[in-house]
């Protein structure tokens, strides 16, 4: 193990796609930087998720600029191994200086001089800047209202992997946004009895007068909306590139065979109960989706654009019986439900992270991503700056925003007044001052 105190003037931590885009931007730049990753590049979608997952857009829009996905159909949703694989290959193409297996174990920002001391599993770093790029899907959370009953098997959708790995019986997935509806119809393909409870969503269509929904956000400038809609907080988007891509249509998932419930509320004596809002809230994913068809028609007519007509794609099913009687009550053990599937959502932990750059809550204060605390960083959260922040293209834009600041930044601390200039230009015996490369070289040799 080494111990050797290093420096480096930026250090990533994390590379994930966050991690790797940052690399690539302050790599143009030439901002001598180092990224420190605990697993392997892009291990949360290598191990943290299922095992038939495939990216949610299509594989012409979920990637980085500079790289397309080798032999895949640009309209194929890559499978989340392709997925990886392509960042790796991705921080490969521009040599980018990743040290794999080095977790960062606490930051602080020095008092008696600029800069950070990061203490990492394989020793000291000192950092002029550090960007976070940690992931905005860290600790899975279960809310408190999960039953104590220890005869069922509970689990968040974060660990879960296939249908085998849950113990015979019904499924109850709490949750649909797009994790919860792909498991849900995952399970129910498999042959289980599926519960799925459905609370807030927006539910674009998958594609529309043959263009996918990746694309109308994208000329319609969704996708670099730059706050929540007032009211939408908590809702979630349900998509699926699953089987080649469809649209997420919960009145199509009930007629399959799942029961839709509505919220789940609490738990008492085995008994589950769910708010009575399932129509309401199938009736709102109506209106989004809706909302998107319009604001595509009204731009193909603005534009004169060529595209084919597509009126089916407004015809709407029946409401199921689960819908129109809905069920407030479930008997867990009657129903035959032996495990519950939390797709419930994520949160992050910034515990190591010793610096005045919170609020009360324990979220980054920061403005597209430049933290409260100088020289410190936050990449790839959601709504970083926009709505794409959290996907893959959007992070990259943000990363780029992100690596300009530090440039300048850096340029403000590279200014020499002129007597500064005068005692640089003078002939030096003392030559122990390290140049940007030599921290650079540094870095790439001190951490292994
Ligand atoms: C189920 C699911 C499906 C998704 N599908 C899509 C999709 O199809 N398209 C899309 O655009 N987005 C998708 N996303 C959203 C997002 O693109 C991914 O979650 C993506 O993995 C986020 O990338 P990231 O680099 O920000 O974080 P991560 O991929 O989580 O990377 C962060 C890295 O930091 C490392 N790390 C954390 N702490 C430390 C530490 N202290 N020291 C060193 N290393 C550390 C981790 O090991 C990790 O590798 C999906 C998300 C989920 C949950």
């Amino acid at each position: 193990m080494t111990v050797e105190k290093i420096q480096i003037d930026t250090l990533v931590v994390g590379a994930g796609q966050a991690g790797v885009a940052m690399s690539e931007h302050l790599s143009r730049l030439g901002v001598p930087h180092l990224v420190l990753e605990r697993n392997r590049i892009a291990e949360a979608w290598r191990t943290g998720r299922w095992d038939s997952l495939v990216a949610n857009g299509p594989a012409w829009h979920d990637r980085f600029p500079g790289l397309e996905f080798e032999g895949l159909d640009p309209d194929a949703f890559a499978p989340k191994d392709r997925v990886a694989a392509y960042f790796e290959a991705y921080a490969r193409k521009f040599n980018a200086p990743i040290r794999t297996g080095v977790e960062v174990r606490r930051v602080e920002r020095n008092l008696d001089r600029p800069g950070f001391t990061v203490e990492t599993s394989e020793g000291v770093i000192e950092a002029n800047q550090v960007v976070v790029a940690t992931g905005p899907f860290q600790q899975p959370v279960i809310p408190p209202i999960a039953p104590e009953d220890t005869s069922l098997t509970q689990i968040h959708s974060a660990e879960y992997r296939n249908p085998g790995q849950l113990p015979e019986g019904a499924v109850l997935v709490v949750g649909a946004g797009s994790s919860g509806v792909q498991i849900a119809d995952e399970l129910q393909r498999a042959g289980r009895q599926v519960y799925l409870s459905v609370g807030a969503h927006d539910r674009p269509p998958r594609a529309y007068r043959n263009r996918d929904f990746c694309w109308w956000l994208g000329v319609l400038g969704e996708w670099d909306a730059e706050s929540v809609q007032p009211g939408k907080e908590h809702v979630t988007i349900a998509v699926s590139g699953a089987r080649g891509g469809h649209t997420v249509d919960f009145r199509r998932l009930a007629q399959q065979g799942i029961t839709l419930v509505g919220l789940t509320q609490a738990f008492e004596h085995g008994v589950a109960r769910f708010q009575a809002n399932l129509a309401d809230n199938l009736a709102r994913g109506d209106e989004n989706y809706l909302a998107l068809l319009d604001a595509a028609d009204a731009y193909i007519a603005r534009n004169g654009l060529d595209l084919p007509e597509e009126p089916e794609a407004r015809a709407m099913l029946p409401d199921p019986e689960c819908v129109t009687r809905p069920i407030l009550e479930l008997d867990l053990a009657e129903a035959g439900i032996t495990s519950i599937i939390w797709a419930t959502g994520y949160s992050v932990d910034y515990s190591w992270l010793k610096v005045d750059a919170f609020n009360a809550n324990g979220r980054p204060r920061h403005q597209r991503g430049v933290s409260a605390e100088p020289g410190v960083y936050f990449v790839g959260l959601p709504w970083l700056s926009r709505r794409g922040s959290a996907f893959i293209w959007g992070v990259w834009h943000d990363a780029k925003h992100i690596a300009d600041h530090i440039a300048k930044q850096r340029a403000y601390l590279a200014y020499r007044d002129a007597s500064q200039r005068r005692a640089e230009a003078a002939p030096q015996h003392d030559t122990a001052a390290p140049s940007a490369s030599h921290l650079q070289q540094a870095s790439l040799t001190g951490v292994r």
